[in-house]
């Protein structure tokens, strides 16, 4: 993708902070970060979102996720992690080459991720038709 950010940092276009390489992942710290450490990991090929990244690659994504977890946590950088993604313009995805979002955290580090929203709680019923209208997918 020649107007992807991440591609033309994956093709060292763009400079960044690695953190991880392997032959077709990377991850970098991000360029406005919201912890110490706030790193993204991305596979190098270009995918969209969770709809598009084949299974193979979101599992070798996620565990390389936690073995940069595991590094954060033995170099006492952080106590905890959040780990983030966002798929899609609704859900507030900006880049739309595929990443997580590693963010270490420490006690009292001041990063609020309670999520607001407008949204109503559901009643029982409702609940109901949201779990029947997936029930009757296959994937
Ligand atoms: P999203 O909003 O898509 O979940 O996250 C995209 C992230 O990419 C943002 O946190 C943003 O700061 C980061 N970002 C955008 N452009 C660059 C860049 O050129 N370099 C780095 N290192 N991070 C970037
Ligand atoms: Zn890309």
């Amino acid at each position: 993708m020649t107007d992807c950010i991440f591609c033309k940092i994956v093709a060292g276009e763009i400079p960044c902070h690695k953190v991880y390489e392997s032959r077709d992942f990377l991850a970098f710290l991000d360029i406005n970060p919201k912890s110490e450490g706030h790193t993204l990991v991305i596979p190098k090929k270009h995918y969209t979102d969770i709809f598009d990244i084949p299974e193979k690659t979101l599992e070798k994504l996620i565990l390389i996720t936690q073995k940069i977890a595991k590094r954060f946590k033995e170099a006492r950088v952080v106590d905890g992690v959040n780990i983030l993604h966002a798929s899609g313009k609704s859900a507030q995805q900006t880049v739309l080459h595929f990443h997580f979002h590693l963010l270490p955290r420490q006690t009292g580090d001041g990063l609020d991720l309670e999520p607001k929203s407008d949204y109503e709680k559901p009643d029982e019923e409702e609940m109901k038709e949201i779990v029947e209208k997936l029930r009757r997918r296959k994937a």
